[in-house]
């Protein structure tokens, strides 16, 4: 977990950062024509290669991440009250990232204690701008 966000969402972050990655190496392949003529070519043929595996490779996460929704378990997050889906036995709320957890063993204990400290601290000022 790079982010503290919910899995969900951090799938989806990751495969909107691959198309993005992928169209910038095509676009600059192509660039490369405009540039180097004949031998720009070549770059470009190379590069729109490493581009379309970057984009196939979003669009495996994106259908990845699709899977792994319909496998999720919704529930009304405690915190917030609304509707939210968690993977797996621990994951956060999509929208509060409160730390929710299926496993009874960790629901007093969290994660581990970085994490019991984030989510003690009463400051909720990483709450989404979305509510209206
Ligand atoms: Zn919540």
């Amino acid at each position: 977990m790079l982010l503290k966000s919910s899995k969900i969402n951090e799938f989806r972050l990751w495969g909107l950062v691959l198309i993005l990655v992928g169209m910038g190496v095509m676009i600059l392949g192509t660039a490369g024509i405009v540039f180097w003529g004949q031998t720009g070519k070549v770059f470009a043929g190379i590069f729109m290669v490493i581009g379309m595996i970057a984009l196939l490779i979003s669009v495996g996460i994106y259908f990845w991440a699709g899977m792994l929704s319909t496998s999720a378990v919704m529930l009304i997050c405690p915190e917030c009250g609304r509707q939210t889906k968690i993977l797996g036995r621990t994951d956060r709320c999509m929208y509060c990232k409160t730390i929710l957890t299926l496993d009874a063993q960790n629901a007093t204990h969290g994660l581990d204690e970085q994490i019991q400290a984030e989510s003690a601290a009463p400051a909720k000022q990483d709450a989404p701008s979305s509510q209206g």
